[in-house]
């Protein structure tokens, strides 16, 4: 039989077994699953790319309840989306989910787009959120291949080599396409992605529980663990910067709008510097005081390519007198926070300080 052939016998029978399974086994009851309208759908898809089911459903019910449909979305300041986005990471997916909305909204008369070309035209979709949007809300027979999915297909088939490396995606999508089957592709979809996120896992597959056991090469072969292919990391960067903790006589601390590019993209947070003198000039500059400059103990966070070091310099400024720009810069105090998007570890930090027991175990 031709490659491509037994591909598609293989793949068909992966589709049949796990739709029989999710009608067992599947999780039926996610907030997304009911009323499934295509910006519904999207607005999980997004949340769901690097963060878990657990984690993301109540943040997608407080956005839902914020943002019922695409046009309140596009109506909204970023800041307000920022805002419910704050503890879930990787901001720009919720810059991008802003500005999708906006042109949904200005060019698609504020409905949903219909084709596939347009969809994954948006910004921060690809052609794997697209087709789970297209597949999941609409029944549309188009493929995804989303790192759950790439983790199932490289074990069941197994695909070597690194699912990131162009011919092993290319491999990987073929194979996709192969398994998606004609009807009932939505409830093979969510099949295929609730068995990686439940079964098929990166570590400790539960392979004795899978409905493929029988016919998956790697738990036939004993592979489970090397498939797909660990990526090669380059060793990790670390950077350090410096941030000013300028607080005022009543607590608040000065917070500036970083910019849209970069980490932490549109955020709010402290102002960051690549030195204490720089922090101190830019102290007399925009709020005409002078204080001691006060290192408190660091703030370590992890980004997906290097990790953050940062030293919080606390400076008491009740004598300022310079009146920041509204646009740029907020007053912040935690027990009145207005709907600013704060980065969690700052928003932690500032928690901290805040609380007077606390402040004691910063100063190092
Ligand atoms: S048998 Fe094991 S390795 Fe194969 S798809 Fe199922 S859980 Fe994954």
């Amino acid at each position: 039989m031709p490659a491509g052939n037994a591909a598609e016998v293989s793949g068909a029978r992966l589709a049949r077994a796990l739709i029989e399974w999710h009608a067992r086994c599947g999780r039926h009851d996610l907030p997304w699953q009911r009323d499934r309208t295509a910006y519904r759908v999207w607005v999980s898809e997004i949340m769901l790319q690097q963060t878990q089911v657990g984690t993301v459903i109540p943040y997608y019910e407080r956005f839902m309840q914020r943002f019922p449909d695409v046009g309140a979305l596009a109506d909204a300041p970023l800041d307000e989306v920022l805002h419910l986005w704050s503890g879930l990471g990787y901001y720009a997916r919720a810059r991008n989910l802003h500005r999708a909305a906006v042109q949904i909204r200005d060019e698609h008369d504020g409905r949903f787009p219909e084709t596939f070309a347009a969809v994954a035209a948006l910004p921060g979709i690809g052609r794997s959120t697209a087709g789970a949007i297209l597949a999941l809300a609409r029944g549309e027979r188009f493929a995804i291949l989303d790192g759950n999915v790439r983790r199932v297909l490289s074990r069941y088939f197994g695909v070597e080599g690194e699912p990131a490396q162009r011919h092993t995606a290319e491999q990987l999508w073929a194979l996709s396409e192969a398994c998606t089957p004609a009807e009932q592709v939505e409830v093979y979809t969510q099949a295929v992605m609730d068995l990686g996120a439940t079964l098929c896992t990166r570590r400790n597959p539960a392979c004795e529980r899978c409905p493929l056991t029988q016919t998956c090469l790697a738990r036939r072969t004993g592979r489970q663990h090397e498939l797909p292919a660990p990526k090669r990391r380059p060793e990790r960067p670390l950077r350090r910067v410096y941030m000013l903790a300028a607080q005022r006589a009543d607590g608040a601390v000065l917070l500036e709008r970083r910019p849209e590019r970069g980490i932490w993209g549109g955020l709010w947070c402290l102002p960051e510097f690549d030195s204490a003198a720089a922090a101190e000039t830019y102290l007399a500059r925009l709020l005409g005081a002078a204080a001691a400059l006060r290192p408190l103990a660091a703030i370590e966070h992890a980004f997906t390519h290097f990790d953050l070091v940062i030293t919080p310099l606390l400076a008491h400024c009740s004598a300022y007198d310079g009146a920041p720009d509204p646009a740029q810069h907020a007053w912040y105090h935690v027990s009145a926070p207005g709907a600013l998007g704060l980065p969690a570890p700052i928003l932690r930090f500032l928690q901290r300080l805040a609380s007077a027991a606390a402040q004691t175990q910063l100063f190092d």
